[in-house]
């Protein structure tokens, strides 16, 4: 797989990790557009990656703290990866990408940021990439490049 070369994730890298887990955070409270939460479903919600590998990379969770996708109910799956395929068509839509790359990551070894609550990354991928995301001295995200994607899925999904 080609590497996305994404050096505002620096930020992420370093920093000081929240003790509480953010996927039970975030829908817990009543602040949706802030917290980049795009949709909330009867078992899971999307909400924008603030530390995207490209723009519209969102994330797929169950509400429910749970670290596995085996721990997941029947009723839990089914709704996660019809929102996960949903994802997929609204991004086609809105920004036309090339492809994506669709990743769960189970366990600190395999790479998982938030180890202990089960969630799908969705990246949409353009040939070359790297170029579309406004960043700030090369290491930062600007905060309007989130809000500007946000406004252009939200209601969508
Ligand atoms: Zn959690």
């Amino acid at each position: 797989m080609e590497r996305i070369w994404a050096p505002w994730r620096i930020q992420y890298i370093q920093m000081e990790k929240p003790v509480g887990c953010i996927l039970c955070e975030k829908p817990g409270q009543n602040n949706d557009a802030q917290n980049y939460i795009l949709h909330r479903g009867d078992k899971n919600f999307i909400i924008l990656n603030s530390y995207p590998y490209n723009p519209g990379h969102l994330m797929v969770a169950p509400y429910r703290h749970v670290a596995s996708l085996e721990k997941l109910t029947d009723e839990e799956r089914q709704e996660h990866f019809e929102i996960v395929s949903r994802s997929v068509r609204v991004l086609k839509q809105v920004f036309n990408p090339g492809g994506f790359n669709i990743g769960i990551n189970l366990g600190k070894a395999a790479g998982a940021g938030i180890e202990d609550h089960f969630h799908t990354h969705i990246v949409p991928r353009w040939q070359g990439d790297t170029n579309f995301m406004p960043v700030l001295s090369d290491v930062r995200v600007l905060p309007e490049a989130l809000a500007d994607t946000y406004q252009k899925l939200k209601g969508k999904l």
